[in-house]
């Protein structure tokens, strides 16, 4: 770092993206994005020549983006905001809401991210330990006095809460505001998005980046009361004006549009998920009950590590959490059936080998 760093960054620890090598090519089970191309009406914007638009600027308030969203989930506009991945709505989120000594609390084991902004930010937290199953401790979410952050399903163990728990931690106590991070939702089919109706405490955040096969888009949105949603404008009116670049848009307004080829990619997915527990399931594996596109997974004859490391030797990537409580895990995103069977056969080696051993 340089002099110029201001003090109170010094210690940071920034979020740690899990691994986009390029020294070779690997089978990518590590970070959770879709195996599948975006939706090929999607690609037809980017060859038929929409980047020509880009010597102006993007519509500051993503208006068709917003709209697409909005019909899709049956809001109104005003209660959508559009922004460069949900990271970002999360981000906006804890600056509007953070600001003053507010706490958040959120899950021991969880998505990275949060711990991140709450340091960045410089706020308070509690830190509810997940129960020994590896299930939210609901009755501690519905006590804290701070603000929520909850990943559901929740990351990386792919556990979802029904809706009537996020149900019941969001109505206990309207002071306080529940922020439901959805990025894996679609992969459940359920969603929290139309409880905003009934309560202004709620702001529901999801991505593209998994479910519609646009990580490197940057797409994501905050759904909210508008009165919430009006702080979240207020904020990106503030940090980054123009946060949703115009193919984006384009992009994102056909993905969401094209509900066909959405479920299909949704369908193989969740197909490839539960035959791929069951596989490892015959295999001796413990996998955790997924509702997400990957599974998270320990076997007691190998250690997270080991198997990341071992893997990666033999071309699959996957990703290891050294984190004291799950640290015997490894998460594995859901690639297509090749792929799924490239890494079972590689992980029956690996397996293989240990007990040789
Ligand atoms: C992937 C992910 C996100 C962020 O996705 P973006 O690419 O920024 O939209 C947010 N929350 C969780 C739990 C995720 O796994």
């Amino acid at each position: 770092m340089s002099r110029f760093l201001s003090e109170k960054y010094i210690s940071l620890k920034p979020y740690v993206p899990g691994e986009q090598p390029g020294d070779k090519r690997y089978i990518k089970l590590n970070t959770n994005e879709s195996p599948y191309p975006p939706s090929p009406k999607a690609i037809q914007i980017v060859t038929q020549g929409a980047a020509e638009g880009l010597k102006l600027y993007s519509d500051p308030v993503a208006r068709k983006l917003r709209k697409a969203i909005s019909s899709y989930y049956g809001l109104d506009e005003s209660e959508v905001v559009a922004t460069n991945g949900s990271d970002e709505a999360l981000c906006f989120a804890f600056m509007a809401y953070l600001g003053s000594g507010e706490g958040i609390a959120f899950p021991d084991i969880s998505y990275g991210f949060y711990k991140v902004l709450r340091d960045f930010l410089g706020v308070r937290s509690e830190v509810i330990p997940l129960k020994e199953d590896f299930t939210i401790d609901v009755e501690a979410f519905c006590k804290t006095p701070y603000h929520v952050v909850i990943a559901n399903p929740n990351a990386p163990t792919g556990i979802p809460l029904s809706l009537e728990e996020v149900e019941r931690i969001v109505a206990t106590n309207p002071a306080r505001l529940v922020i439901i991070d959805e990025a894996y939702t679609d992969f459940w089919g359920k969603t929290s998005i139309p409880l905003i109706k009934k309560y202004d405490n709620l702001l529901v955040v999801q991505t593209f980046s998994k479910s519609r096969s646009l990580a490197g888009a940057r797409i994501g949105f905050a759904a909210g009361n508008r009165e919430l949603m009006r702080d979240i404008d207020r904020v990106r009116d503030c940090v980054n004006p123009y946060n949703i670049n115009t193919l984006s848009e384009m992009l994102g307004v056909a993905a969401i549009e094209d509900t066909e080829y959405f479920s299909e990619c949704v369908a193989k997915t969740v197909a490839e998920r539960d035959r791929t527990a069951k596989r490892l399931t015959d295999i001796g594996f413990e996998v955790l009950p997924s509702a997400a596109n990957f599974l998270f997974a320990r076997h007691k004859d190998i250690g997270g590590k080991q198997m990341y490391l071992s893997l990666k030797e033999e071309g699959v990537l996957v990703r290891h959490f050294d984190v004291e409580r799950i640290k015997d895990f490894a998460r594995i995103s859901i690639g297509n059936s090749e792929e799924m069977n490239v890494f079972m056969v590689k992980t029956l080696k690996i397996l293989e080998g240990v007990k040789k051993k």
